[in-house]
């Protein structure tokens, strides 16, 4: 079930709003719960913090360096990460940690639930583009041809016993659409571990949010106007995960045409049809590797993968402008 709504909307930005800073407040142990917010440049994007309660600031210094800690394992730009490790070595076995085991195979069930929509082989194809390059271009169409034929993320090997991984020869992962989401929920169990229950951790359109609000009501997450600065509609949420995937993050114009990051596996071109995914869900590691699987998918399939998984919901904006929300969020959806 979907509810459309005339808006001619093209691209989708998240704010959350109605979040309290500055506060002081004294508990009757005298033991001082503070507001921190705290911001760094970290996964190719501003990351910020707020948390209230006892020691925020130690807990968002841990979160931030939980989250350095993930950005360093991950990132395929870096050379001593474990993902720089496997796609140096493709054709060959090696060894990850766990974690490595643990988010290449989370990935991978996202690839077979989406039927390859979100696949994390693409990197070969991304790098033709260029977007995270100065060198944005949109590559010959025979050339895209070839550096699919290493797309397939079921070629990925994971096994666990020995704690290793091996991709074919010519592949390249790039986990470009789940490692925030990956780090922003880590950052957030930090966070938790420090008894926070009450805090945001925003990276980009990605959100983790901790309980309610301080002074008890719900989360606001307002959805802007992908190319201008109206707010649209908004999200209340308590304790959830909310993330988006746009055709605005990171483009480029050619002849009038937007090409953008994010790519259908099967033509090895961006994705048509939507301008923005919004994905609420328990953790940001589904929420953004389903935001980045719903975009390519489009709006029936993606819409039919939100309605067939539990705890999770979506908003969905085409390039023509109309809104489109899954059956869980339309009593509580706002339009503005
Ligand atoms: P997101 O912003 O979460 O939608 O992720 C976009 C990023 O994921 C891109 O910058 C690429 O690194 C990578 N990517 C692009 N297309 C796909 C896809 N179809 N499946 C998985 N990752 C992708
Ligand atoms: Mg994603």
């Amino acid at each position: 079930m979907s509810r459309k709504l005339g808006y001619t909307i093209v691209v989708l930005l998240l704010i959350v709003a109605g979040v309290s800073i500055g506060v002081n407040i004294v508990n009757s142990q005298t033991t001082p719960v503070t507001t921190t917010e705290m911001s760094r440049f970290l996964m190719d994007t501003l990351v910020d913090i707020r948390a209230v309660g006892i020691d925020s600031e130690l807990a968002a210094e841990n979160a931030f360096a939980e989250m350095e800690r993930i950005e360093q394992k991950f990132s395929r730009h870096l050379p001593e990460s474990e993902i720089a490790k496997i796609n140096s070595a493709a054709g060959d076995w090696v060894t990850v940690s766990k974690e490595s085991l643990d988010l290449i195979s989370t990935a991978i069930k996202y690839g077979e639930i989406s039927s390859g929509a979100f696949d994390i082989t693409l990197g070969g194809v991304i790098d033709l583009w260029g977007f995270t390059t100065p060198n944005k271009q949109v590559p010959a169409p025979e050339v895209i041809t070839k550096a699919l034929e290493s797309v397939n993320y079921a070629a990925i090997e994971v096994d666990y016993k020995q704690s290793q991984i091996r991709i074919p020869t010519t592949t390249i992962l790039d986990l470009g659409g789940i490692a925030k989401g990956y780090a922003i929920d880590r950052g957030a169990a930090v966070l938790r571990e420090h008894g926070i229950k009450h805090a945001m951790v925003y990276a980009g359109g990605d959100i983790v949010l901790i309980g309610n609000k301080q002074d008890g009501s719900q989360w606001r997450v307002g959805l802007q106007h992908p190319r201008e600065s109206d707010l649209v509609a908004v999200v209340p949420v308590t304790d959830r995960s909310i993330v988006t995937s746009g055709d605005y993050q990171r483009y480029f114009m050619q002849d009038d045409v937007r090409y953008h990051h994010i790519l259908d596996p099967q033509t090895g071109f961006p994705a048509t049809g939507l301008a923005s995914v919004t994905i609420v869900a328990r953790s940001a590691v589904d929420a953004d590797s389903l935001s980045t699987a719903v975009f390519v998918l489009g709006i029936e399939k993606g819409l039919a993968l939100v309605e067939s998984l539990e705890h999770v919901e979506a908003v969905l904006i085409t390039a023509d402008g109309s809104i489109y929300v899954s059956s869980g969020l339309q009593e509580s959806f706002q339009e503005l």
